[in-house]
């Protein structure tokens, strides 16, 4: 099978062409200008990661939420049930930026914090 995609390690954009196998395994990349865009393909294909973006309720502060993000990049299968945890949270002010508001949620090992205060 082949995937077409456009690398995002850099504002340059190469169009990468992957070849994968009948298991989902990377056998060839081509159209990278470096070494970045043949590893970003194989990630995309085996393991896609997204930074996922937020905000928590918060009780008894300034406004009724805080913004938050993953401490890390998460695997995009995960985003949803993360979401599910996040919509459900309620933290208590006051909420400082870089606070961990959920810690290894859905069992990915990352944290969710706070990206303001309130
Ligand atoms: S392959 Fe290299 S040069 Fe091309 S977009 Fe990716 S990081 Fe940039």
């Amino acid at each position: 099978m082949i995937k077409e995609m456009v690398c995002v390690s850099c504002p340059i954009g190469c169009m990468l062409t992957v070849e994968l196998n009948d298991q989902n395994e990377v056998l060839s990349v081509k159209g990278n200008t470096c070494k970045r865009g043949e590893q970003y393909a194989i990630d995309e294909c085996t393991n896609p990661v997204r930074m996922l973006t937020s905000t928590v309720k918060v009780n008894g502060g300034k406004l009724p939420v805080v913004p938050v993000k993953t401490a890390k990049p998460i695997p995009k299968g995960k985003m949803f049930d993360c979401m599910q945890v996040i919509n459900s949270t309620v933290v208590d002010a006051p909420v400082k930026m870089g606070d961990v508001l959920i810690q290894d949620i859905c069992g990915t090992g990352i944290d969710i914090i706070a990206t303001n205060e309130n």
